[in-house]
């Protein structure tokens, strides 16, 4: 068993940065890196992380928001832990972390009215319930046709059949028979690589509404149950949505009584200086999905906000049939809910929004002032979370021979310089933590800087 993790693990670490192929001249594999612990993380012979990250050092994968050595989480946990380990949320039991998280998440979001609070795992099985909710509110509703999801080209909504099927990325579908039939896909909204010559950003969210509104007049409006987009896309690049695209998208949306889901696994809590994406872009869903930031990554947790609007509907017809059979073991777990509690108390006791808009002016222009850069082709990002896309002649359609690993290489420079970043293709991004200081925002941003014109040099 454990050498097929450790098997598992070498194989996803160097998925994204050992080998740099022909536009390489160091290769080498992560199993030789040793991090220590002024940087990210310590990595034993074995390639395996065995130590807690100490730093604030940037962690690729949009969690770890109040870096990796908090005690007041630790305690938290340990509490809880020492308290009520366990008890599920079956049958109209729970646990008080549960339902205290559960108010303070309703109180939280204020974009849209929020009734109610499902517990998951993390953010794939969140978007599964999410497809759930929406077939059994039209099941309820009598509208059995109602069933399709719009999801969107580029957008990340998780690993499990159908998170990875609403994901609008090809990776996730070839040679898993996905997508599943009742998932469609609409345009991703990235305005430098997508316009047509001389639209204006205004312009092509008009087109891509209208696109919108022509998928679903053409699959059929009564057949369309429900649209699920990030505020700001996350691993399909940092895309951020073009000027006036949301206010147009939810107009065609609400045209045809099709239910909006946000999910809010990244951008949700303050990673885009705003406590979520939809205050930031004015967005009223009917459905939220969560995870990530809720517990800072120190325990697996998501969770569903579900409106008034699904949640009575759900909740006359699951009392009709007497019970709503949807739940897992863990839903609600109290000792990752007692955690999550605390997460949200830390970034209220912090004023974790202030300290997010503090240092990310210094982030963004930091990062952006590199975008004269003849291998760079756009810089994008707002808040904390930045993407980096790699192109010739600064052209959208002009990119680098795939063998040349541009993005794999810049990321192996950002490990050399003790810094992680993700890299996806000729993209790559930064989340750093909620909670850095301006120097450690400058570091990053002089890594970046090395990391940059190490790539150069490997181009010329
Ligand atoms: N939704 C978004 C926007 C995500 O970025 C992710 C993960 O990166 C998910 C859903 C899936 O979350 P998880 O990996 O916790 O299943």
């Amino acid at each position: 068993m454990k050498n097929h993790l450790h098997h598992i693990i070498k194989s996803s670490i160097s998925a994204t940065s050992s080998k740099i192929g022909s536009c390489s001249r160091n290769t080498r594999t992560l199993s030789a890196v040793r991090w220590n612990s002024t940087n990210v993380a310590t990595v034993d012979d074995e390639g395996l992380v065995v130590q807690s990250f100490r730093s604030k050092s940037h962690i690729p994968i949009f969690n770890l928001c109040l870096g990796g050595n908090e005690p007041r989480l630790i305690a938290a946990a340990t509490k809880q832990l020492n308290t009520l380990p366990f008890y599920h949320s079956f049958w109209n039991r729970t646990t008080k972390p549960s339902l205290d998280l559960a108010r303070e998440l309703l109180g939280m979001f204020t974009s849209n009215e929020m009734a109610k609070v499902f517990f998951t795992n993390s953010g794939s099985d969140a978007n599964d319930t999410q497809v759930k909710l929406v077939w059994y509110y039209n099941n309820a509703l009598g509208r059995p046709n109602k069933k399709k999801i719009i999801a969107r080209t580029k957008s990340y909504h998780g690993s499990t059949l159908i998170s990875a099927s609403l994901s609008g990325l090809p990776a996730l579908h070839q040679h898993f028979d996905l997508p599943t039939p009742f998932v469609l896909h609409t345009d991703c909204p990235h305005y430098w690589r997508y316009h047509l010559p001389g639209e204006t950003e205004e312009e092509f969210s008009t087109r891509l509404a209208t696109n919108l509104e022509n998928l679903i007049l053409k699959e059929g409006p009564e057949t369309i149950a429900a649209f699920i987009a990030e505020p700001v896309m996350g691993a399909g690049g940092v895309i951020l949505p073009p000027k006036t695209y949301f206010e147009k998208i939810q107009a065609v949306v609400k045209k045809y009584d099709i239910l909006f889901i946000a999910d809010e696994v990244i951008c949700g809590f303050g990673r885009l200086g705003t406590m979520f994406g939809c205050d930031k872009y004015d967005i009223k869903p009917d459905l939220v999905t969560i995870a990530k930031a809720l517990s800072s990554a120190y325990m697996p947790i998501g969770a569903v906000l579900v409106s008034p609007k699904v949640a009575d509907v759900i909740y006359s017809q699951s009392n009709k049939l007497g019970t709503f059979s949807h739940g897992f073991t863990y839903s609600g777990h109290p000792v990752a809910c007692a955690v999550a509690l605390e997460t949200l108390k830390i970034y209220q006791d912090r004023n974790i929004l202030d300290q997010v808009n503090r240092i990310s002016p210094t982030f963004q222009d930091g990062v952006k002032a590199f975008s004269s850069s003849p291998i760079v082709g756009e810089i994008r990002g707002t808040g904390l979370i930045s993407g980096t896309e790699f192109t010739d002649n600064k052209s959208p359609h002009e990119l680098f021979p795939p063998e040349w690993k541009i993005g794999a290489y810049f990321g192996a420079q950002c490990e050399k310089h003790g810094m992680l970043v993700r890299v996806a293709g000729d993209s790559i991004m930064m989340s750093p933590p909620f909670i850095m200081t301006s120097n450690e925002v400058d570091e990053l941003v002089s890594k970046y800087g090395k990391a940059l014109k190490d790539t150069e040099r490997k181009v010329e």
